[in-house]
Protein backbone atom coordinates (compact mmCIF):
# COMPACT_ATOMS: atom_id res chain seq x y z
CA UNK A 1 0.00 0.00 0.00
CA UNK A 2 1.34 3.31 -1.08
CA UNK A 3 1.67 6.74 1.21
CA UNK A 4 -1.34 7.90 -0.49
CA UNK A 5 -3.57 5.20 0.41
CA UNK A 6 -2.14 5.31 3.92
CA UNK A 7 -2.75 8.38 4.50
CA UNK A 8 -6.41 8.29 2.65
CA UNK A 9 -7.43 5.53 5.54
CA UNK A 10 -5.52 7.54 8.28
CA UNK A 11 -8.63 9.98 7.78
CA UNK A 12 -10.84 7.58 7.16
CA UNK A 13 -10.12 6.12 10.41
CA UNK A 14 -9.85 9.08 12.27
CA UNK A 15 -13.34 10.60 11.04
CA UNK A 16 -14.58 7.32 12.53
CA UNK A 17 -13.10 7.90 15.85
CA UNK A 18 -14.07 10.84 16.03
CA UNK A 19 -17.93 10.07 15.37
CA UNK A 20 -17.62 7.19 17.91
CA UNK A 21 -16.20 9.48 20.76
CA UNK A 22 -18.50 11.70 19.94
CA UNK A 23 -21.46 8.83 20.28
CA UNK A 24 -19.82 7.65 23.49
CA UNK A 25 -19.69 10.49 25.20
CA UNK A 26 -23.57 11.17 25.03
CA UNK A 27 -24.29 7.76 25.52
CA UNK A 28 -21.76 7.76 28.83
CA UNK A 29 -23.74 10.96 30.24
CA UNK A 30 -26.93 9.38 29.72
CA UNK A 31 -25.69 6.46 31.57
CA UNK A 32 -23.72 8.16 34.12
CA UNK A 33 -26.70 10.69 35.17
CA UNK A 34 -28.80 8.11 35.49
CA UNK A 35 -31.70 9.42 32.48
CA UNK A 36 -31.42 6.36 31.05
CA UNK A 37 -32.75 3.35 33.59
CA UNK A 38 -33.02 0.44 30.59
CA UNK A 39 -29.41 1.71 29.10
CA UNK A 40 -27.84 1.64 32.87
CA UNK A 41 -29.60 -1.91 33.39
CA UNK A 42 -28.19 -3.30 30.26
CA UNK A 43 -25.14 -2.40 30.99
CA UNK A 44 -24.66 -3.50 34.64
CA UNK A 45 -24.65 -7.19 33.12
CA UNK A 46 -21.40 -6.22 31.47
CA UNK A 47 -19.71 -4.73 35.23
CA UNK A 48 -17.56 -7.28 36.62
CA UNK A 49 -17.64 -5.42 40.20
CA UNK A 50 -20.55 -2.94 40.83
CA UNK A 51 -19.59 -2.77 44.20
CA UNK A 52 -16.10 -2.22 43.39
CA UNK A 53 -14.95 1.67 44.33
CA UNK A 54 -11.12 1.49 44.86
CA UNK A 55 -10.77 1.36 40.93
CA UNK A 56 -10.75 5.08 39.81
CA UNK A 57 -13.04 6.70 37.78
CA UNK A 58 -10.57 6.40 34.87
CA UNK A 59 -10.26 3.16 35.18
CA UNK A 60 -14.34 2.76 35.07
CA UNK A 61 -14.49 4.47 32.01
CA UNK A 62 -11.92 2.46 30.15
CA UNK A 63 -13.96 -0.85 31.18
CA UNK A 64 -17.65 1.10 30.58
CA UNK A 65 -15.71 2.11 27.48
CA UNK A 66 -14.57 -1.60 26.41
CA UNK A 67 -17.74 -3.34 27.74
CA UNK A 68 -20.21 -1.38 25.00
CA UNK A 69 -19.88 -2.75 21.01
CA UNK A 70 -19.05 1.16 20.27
CA UNK A 71 -16.05 1.21 22.59
CA UNK A 72 -14.74 -1.96 21.19
CA UNK A 73 -14.68 -0.58 17.49
CA UNK A 74 -12.99 2.41 18.76
CA UNK A 75 -10.47 0.13 20.29
CA UNK A 76 -9.77 -1.80 17.35
CA UNK A 77 -9.87 1.65 15.03
CA UNK A 78 -7.03 2.56 17.64
CA UNK A 79 -5.13 -0.57 16.40
CA UNK A 80 -5.63 0.18 13.04
CA UNK A 81 -3.86 3.49 13.07
CA UNK A 82 -1.03 1.64 14.60
CA UNK A 83 -0.95 -0.74 11.87
CA UNK A 84 -0.48 2.05 9.31
CA UNK A 85 1.78 3.63 11.91
CA UNK A 86 4.30 0.70 11.74
CA UNK A 87 3.34 -0.49 7.85
CA UNK A 88 1.32 -3.68 8.62
CA UNK A 89 -2.03 -2.02 7.46
CA UNK A 90 -3.90 -3.27 4.55
CA UNK A 91 -1.75 -7.12 5.11
CA UNK A 92 -3.64 -10.34 6.03
CA UNK A 93 -1.87 -11.01 9.20
CA UNK A 94 -2.91 -15.03 8.35
CA UNK A 95 -1.52 -15.04 4.76
CA UNK A 96 0.08 -11.95 4.02
CA UNK A 97 -1.38 -10.79 1.15
CA UNK A 98 -2.85 -7.67 0.37
CA UNK A 99 -6.33 -6.93 1.80
CA UNK A 100 -8.39 -5.72 -0.73
CA UNK A 101 -9.20 -1.65 -1.04
CA UNK A 102 -13.12 -3.04 -1.35
CA UNK A 103 -12.82 -4.46 1.98
CA UNK A 104 -10.78 -1.68 4.00
CA UNK A 105 -13.14 0.81 2.84
CA UNK A 106 -15.98 -0.90 4.17
CA UNK A 107 -14.10 -2.34 7.37
CA UNK A 108 -10.82 -0.46 7.87
CA UNK A 109 -9.51 -2.22 11.34
CA UNK A 110 -9.92 -5.17 9.04
CA UNK A 111 -6.82 -7.68 9.68
CA UNK A 112 -7.54 -10.36 7.44
CA UNK A 113 -8.59 -10.74 4.17
CA UNK A 114 -11.88 -11.61 2.89
CA UNK A 115 -10.58 -15.81 2.31
CA UNK A 116 -9.23 -15.63 5.62
CA UNK A 117 -11.40 -14.60 7.50
CA UNK A 118 -14.13 -16.72 5.78
CA UNK A 119 -12.26 -19.33 6.23
CA UNK A 120 -12.07 -18.67 10.31
CA UNK A 121 -15.76 -17.87 10.48
CA UNK A 122 -16.02 -21.26 8.71
CA UNK A 123 -13.88 -23.10 11.20
CA UNK A 124 -15.96 -21.13 14.12
CA UNK A 125 -19.26 -22.53 12.96
CA UNK A 126 -17.75 -25.68 12.83
CA UNK A 127 -16.81 -25.55 16.55
CA UNK A 128 -20.07 -25.01 17.57
ZN1 LIG B 1 -5.48 -13.87 4.13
Amino acid sequence: MNQKDLKYFEGLIQEKIQKIRKDLDHFGENVMSGTNTELAGDLSAYATHPSDQSSGAAEREYAFMLASKEGRFLHHLNEALERIKDGTFGTCRICGKDISRARLEAVPHATMCIQCKSEEERIQRERR
